[in-house]
């Protein structure tokens, strides 16, 4: 059988696969990209982006076409059937945090379901010469130090097909054959006691959702009890909750009652109703122990699973993917050791384990202590603000350099004590107003797969050692200065303070956005010191070295 190569596997064309085949493009890493579905999927699922993901989607130039495929807001809302005139709004995010001006310049959350994220993805991973192949699954693998050989199947032919690749990425969701096969235990309660069916149905009904298109609502009526997700004008989905412990099961629901709900919750009976699919669906909390094993790394749902309660399943996938693209990146074209993919476990898995306790807070909370008393597993933890699982924490890895690397465990993960990120390394970076060749921008706007140094006006010899180093370690690094005669202005004059940087002091970015390192003074070498610092984060020089 002949043998494909590739840099990278990619198994599963969902949120997390598509969003890596992305940025490796960006990066300038080619990757074969599969999925076993033949196309892409319309079912809504995930339905809000939030601020970080709509950044990462900025850092690859795709927030506009992102921005336009959605709505500003899902609000959710009861009402007794979709075609009554009387409405309760249950939920408004745009309620939900205050000041996010200062953190982000997108707000919290932005409409855009899977359903119209997915089909943008993959046509925008299609357009940039990814190699993206619907129809095609993974069958087995195996890995040795010189890479990871897999078979895969053509769904159509039943053709199998042999691959060679680098490095296998298993994005293959919640159910994971891949980290089956690799034997990676989970943490987490699995499945919750909440079952429901999702029913996916054709429907003339744009008339009843008009002003509604992007908002959940729940229809009240004894029988139509449900949820409606809206896909489009004819499409949609409508989650019905059963209960096990009175003796329901999915089985109770075959296609014609289903329907029967779908019509009554509608209210008006008039409206066919096709049904075209069932699902039998239950929130999952699971997260993998390991992210890696040897040359497979475990992306998206397949390492951290949870239920949707609070919207951040598919960002986090998202945002997992943007931490592990550019170290894959830098590996594959020999600027960082193997040492650097290691940072991607350190770093994300308390992120997943965070998430994923998060998502188990608030109101949800009070069915599971209910239903699951007695649960050993079922340690729930106080809730946090929103912000805090989406940038409320800080990295301590081999990949970060701070005053405190010398004493801190590697592993150490922690939450920041103020939201209002202070360019602490390890965090993402503070968001200050600046101006570029007369744009007004936001410091976020400055990255697009590169690395960063930002300097104050007192730092260009921290700028003229940029150039030096990127040539030497063969890495992208843009290297900007603050000031009134220089390339950025700030709009802020706080930015020294937001920073914690100096005008003498310069701050270095990962291509990620989260800061690499800083310093607030001018170091007698900034040549010797950058490259060290450099050197460090790639893995290259196991010292630490804050102060060259
Ligand atoms: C009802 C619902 C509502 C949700 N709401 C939200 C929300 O509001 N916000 C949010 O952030 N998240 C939400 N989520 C969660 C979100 O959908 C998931 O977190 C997200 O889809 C995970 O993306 P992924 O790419 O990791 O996995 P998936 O989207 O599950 O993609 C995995 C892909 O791998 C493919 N695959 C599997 N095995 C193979 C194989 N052997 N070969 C080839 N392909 C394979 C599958 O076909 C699938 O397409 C919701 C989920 C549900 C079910």
């Amino acid at each position: 059988m002949a043998q494909e190569q590739v840099s990278v596997l990619i198994v599963g064309a969902g949120g997390a696969g598509l969003s890596l085949a992305l940025l490796l493009r960006q990066q300038g890493i080619a990757s074969l990209l599969i999925e076993r579905r033949t196309d892409v999927s319309w079912y809504p699922r995930a339905r809000t982006l939030n601020f970080r993901t709509m950044e990462v989607f900025r850092s690859l130039g795709l927030d506009e076409q992102v921005r336009a495929a959605g709505a500003p807001i899902s609000r959710m809302f009861r009402k007794h059937t979709l075609a009554a005139s009387d409405q309760e709004e249950l939920l408004n995010p745009t309620t939900l945090v205050e000041h996010l001006e200062e953190i982000s310049p997108y707000p919290l959350g932005r409409y855009c379901p899977q359903s119209r994220l997915e089909p943008l993805l993959r046509g925008e991973a299609e357009r940039q010469g990814v190699d993206v192949r619907y129809g095609t699954e993974l069958v087995s693998f195996t890995q040795d130090e010189t890479g990871v050989t897999a078979l895969l199947r053509d769904r159509a032919t039943s053709n199998i097909s042999r691959v060679k690749a680098a490095y296998l990425i298993a994005a293959d969701g919640a159910h994971s054959r891949i980290r089956e096969a690799l034997g990676i235990s989970t943490w987490g309660v699995g499945e919750l006691p909440e079952s429901q069916i999702f029913v996916y149905f054709r429907a003339n009904w744009g008339e009843l959702i008009q002003g509604y298109e992007a908002d959940a609502i729940l229809t009240s009526n004894e029988s139509g009890r449900g949820m409606f997700l809206i896909t489009d004008q004819d499409r949609g989905m409508f989650a019905i909750t059963y209960n096990p412990m009175r003796g329901e099961s999915a089985q109770d629901y075959p296609i014609e009652r289903c329907q029967k709900l779908i019509r009554a919750a509608l209210g008006k009976p008039e409206i066919d109703v096709e049904i075209v699919d069932l699902a039998d669906w239950r929130p999952i909390q699971r997260v993998a122990e390991r992210f890696q094993e040897g040359r497979v790394f475990l992306v998206g749902d397949a390492a951290h699973t949870m239920p949707p309660y609070l919207g951040l399943g598919v960002n986090t996938a998202i945002q997992s993917a943007q931490n592990m693209a550019w170290k894959l990146a830098a590996v594959l074209k020999r600027q960082a050791t193997s040492q650097l993919l290691t940072t991607y476990q350190t770093e994300r898995h308390p992120v997943g384990t965070l998430v994923a306790e998060q998502s188990m807070t608030g109101p949800a909370a009070v069915l599971f202590e209910k239903e699951m008393r007695g649960n050993a597993q079922l340690h729930l933890k106080d809730p946090l603000p929103i912000l805090y699982p989406i940038v409320g924490y800080r990295y301590r890895s081999a990949a970060i350099l701070s005053e405190e690397t010398a004493t801190a465990s590697p592993n150490e993960f922690e939450l920041l004590e103020s939201l209002e990120l202070h360019g602490l390394p390890g965090s993402r970076v503070p968001h200050v107003w600046i101006e570029r060749q007369g744009q007004r921008m936001s410091t976020l706007d400055l990255f697009d797969g590169r690395f960063v140094l930002l300097t104050g006006a007192g730092g260009t010899a921290w700028n003229k050692a940029a150039a030096t180093i990127a040539s030497r370690l063969g890495i992208e690094l843009a290297a900007y200065c603050f000031g009134p005669e220089a390339d950025l202005l700030t709009l802020d004059t706080t930015w020294e303070a937001r920073l914690g940087i100096s005008s003498e002091g310069a701050m270095l970015l990962r291509p990620d956005s989260f800061v690499a390192w800083r310093s607030t003074s001018l170091s007698a070498n900034p040549l010797e010191t950058l490259e060290r610092v450099v050197a460090h984060i790639l893995g290259k020089n196991k010292t630490p070295s804050y102060h060259a």
